[in-house]
């Protein structure tokens, strides 16, 4: 609030003075002029500072604009009180007020800060060069250094300005519109509050004032005018970002950033096709240019963007693997475990029951107490390669179910082959000869609960879960270090180590 107090102050300032002391008009016109830009520039600075980090270096292009612009009013002056020549339109300090448009240019027709590509920006560097040319060869085949020579040509360097000046204001609004990030809506809330203005007060100063009798600057108090841009440069520049009430629709945001390159092509394009006639070659260098430039962004985005998809599937494919992977013993986790029970429960043409193998090692915790859990999560480690390695068969698949507790699934399998497979492991890891001093046979064993369903039988996955479980348990009553049986009629124990159904 306090920033737009004090540029209207200043602009009405600029205005009672130039009708106050309309002797010294001109001076008080360029000090103005001087004074507004300098004060652009140093709320420009503010912003960077403000952009977060790391800093947002687009302020600098806008910094580089206000400069050039500066410079074309260097030489305004230089023409009016060196070379005492009062003609509205010099080529040079014209040439300025064209090219300045430039850096801001690039930055809007720059991709979103977090998407931003080096190959990108040199391309849109030799092109914004290539414009720069363009802008010269146009400026000065209307007007000489000394200026317009007749008012028709002063009117066509206006209507030049006029439709940069109206180009640059829609495009930086509409990038102003389709931003998603703070910093970016910040930075084209500046650029489209100075080049929105421009283009309007521009367009009312060359049309209603220098070219309706009042070509020198401090004739006429409409020179205030000049002075609005800046001043709203400065106070969107000095003005905190404010709360967003609307966002476009997204689709709508990507395809105005992704057009957004083309802004600079055109202009190139354009500016190309306009100098056509008096430089030929000059021109369709400059509209070739502008079709490479443009076809080279799309071809080398494309090419980024195929190459991002396939890292992007890759380490998806990755984090899938970890998701169903157990970081400690590399075995398929609890998650896996639960997956592939239920596509075998469903898999057609199953006649053959899942056996379902539900393993605990025996006395555990006193062996963590005893050796401290480093030593018993090396154990886990030896288990889980020993149930790999040895034991289990292929199309088996084995899981860590969870804390010291395992299990196989192990589809088309009958009971007596289920119950050999459960007494096999545990065998193996008895053979393995782990010591394990707190355990009465002195050596790490396990426990292990079979159970077995049809998948077309009524329940589900879970209660397969819970058969293994509770034999698991009866394991574990009988002594432990044995294989508990299903639930049922006893079919073809084969070791002492079977626990006895129903106790
Ligand atoms: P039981 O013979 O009845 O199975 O006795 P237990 O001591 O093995 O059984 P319990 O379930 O009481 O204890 C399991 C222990 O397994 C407790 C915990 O310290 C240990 N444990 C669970 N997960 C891990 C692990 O990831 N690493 C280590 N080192 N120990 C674990
Ligand atoms: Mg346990
Ligand atoms: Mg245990």
């Amino acid at each position: 609030m306090k920033a737009l107090f004090v540029a209207m102050a200043v602009v009405a300032a600029h205005a009672i003075a130039l009708m106050t002391m309309p002797s010294i008009g001109m001076t008080i016109s360029y000090a103005f002029f001087f004074s507004v830009a300098g004060l652009a520039v140093g709320s420009t600075v503010v912003a960077w500072r403000r952009s977060g980090v790391p800093r947002d270096r687009r302020w600098w292009l806008l910094i580089a604009s206000l400069a050039l612009w500066m410079t074309g009013m260097a030489l305004s002056a230089r023409q009016n009180y060196v070379l005492d020549n009062s003609n509205p339109a010099p080529g040079d300090s014209m040439f300025f007020y064209i090219l300045y448009v430039l850096p801001v240019l690039v930055a809007v027709s720059s991709a979103p800060v977090a998407a931003r590509k080096r190959w990108a920006v040199a391309i849109d560097l030799v092109l914004a060069t290539l414009l720069g040319v363009l802008f010269y060869v146009r400026t000065f085949s209307i007007v000489s250094a000394q200026g317009a020579m007749h008012t028709q040509q002063a009117i066509d360097v206006a209507y030049m300005l006029d439709f940069e000046n109206a180009c640059l204001a829609m495009a930086s609004f509409m990038r102003y519109l389709a931003t998603d990030r703070n910093e970016d809506h910040f930075f084209f809330r500046g650029v489209t509050a100075f080049f929105v203005t421009y283009a309007v007060c521009g367009y009312l100063y060359n049309h209603h004032v220098a070219l309706a009798g009042h070509p020198e600057f401090g004739s006429s108090p409409f020179d205030a005018l000049l002075d609005l841009p800046f001043l709203a440069l400065f106070v969107a520049a000095v003005t905190p970002h404010a709360q967003r009430y609307w966002h476009m629709p997204v689709y709508l945001i990507r395809f105005v950033q992704g057009a957004s390159p083309t802004f600079l092509a055109m202009s190139v394009l354009g500016f190309g096709l306009m100098v056509i006639p008096g430089y030929p070659t000059l021109g369709i260098i400059g509209a070739i240019a502008a079709v490479v430039g443009i076809g080279l962004r799309g071809t080398l985005a494309q090419v980024d963007l195929v190459e991002e998809e396939f890292r992007l599937s890759r380490s998806r494919d990755e984090l899938q693997g970890l998701v169903f992977v157990d970081s400690l013993t590399g075995l398929a986790n609890r998650r896996a475990l639960d997956e592939r029970l239920l596509r075998e429960w469903h898999r057609p043409g199953q006649s053959d029951p899942i056996a379902l193998l539900m393993i605990d090692v025996d006395y555990f915790k006193e062996y963590n107490d005893r050796f401290g859990h480093l030593a018993g999560d090396e154990c886990l480690r030896a288990l889980a390669t020993a149930f790999i390695a040895h034991g289990t068969r292929p199309g088996d698949f084995v899981a860590r179910f969870g804390g010291e507790e395992f299990a196989v699934i192990a589809p088309g399998t009958r009971l007596p082959d289920a119950i050999a497979l459960a007494e096999s492991m545990r065998a193996h890891v008895e053979a393995l000869g782990i010591a394990h001093p707190s355990s009465p046979s002195r050596r790490l064993t396990i426990s292990i609960g079979v159970a077995l369903a049809h998948a077309s039988s009524d329940g589900g996955p879970l209660d397969l879960l819970n058969a293994a479980d509770r034999a698991l348990y009866r394991a574990k009553q009988s002594g432990r270090n044995r294989v508990g049986a299903p639930e049922g009629p006893r079919l073809g124990a084969t070791s002492d180590r079977i626990s006895p159904l129903r106790r």
